[in-house]
């Protein structure tokens, strides 16, 4: 049996409750036990899918060299290990800790380069032969 239920001319397309009359499915029932039992179960489900996070206040860590971005990752494993942070909130900071350090990683490719380039000038302009 298919819910009853229809809102802007469109009818709900879930399974209705068993001993439901009229058939109206979990979201849509009227009974006020089934509506008591949905609202746990949003509550619920609220609490397992948000994600765990570090305090708003929490300092921002200082990510510049490849040794901050290690830091950064020590600390959030750390975090994971506690239970301060969870494991959706993990990825995505070793994702991001990834991509910062290949950023870091070329940025101190093209200072050595530069200096490099300098000292090579140097060593060629004449009159330092
Ligand atoms: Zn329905």
């Amino acid at each position: 049996m298919i819910c009853e239920h229809e809102s802007d001319g469109k009818r709900c397309r879930a399974f209705a409750l068993r001993e439901s009359s009229p058939p109206l499915c979990v979201r849509h029932s009227e009974d006020p036990d089934i509506i008591r039992r949905r609202q746990e179960g949003d509550r619920k489900g609220g609490a397992v899918g948000a994600a765990r996070t570090l305090p708003a206040k929490t300092p921002a860590p200082t990510l510049e060299t490849a040794g901050d971005v290690r830091a950064l990752l020590a600390e959030t494993i750390q975090q994971v290990r506690l239970g301060a942070v969870d494991t959706r909130t993990a990825n995505a900071v070793g994702y991001l800790a990834s991509v910062l350090l290949r950023a870091v990683e070329g940025h101190e490719l093209d200072t050595r380069l530069t200096e490099l380039e300098r000292a090579l000038r140097g060593a060629r302009s004449p009159g330092r032969v």
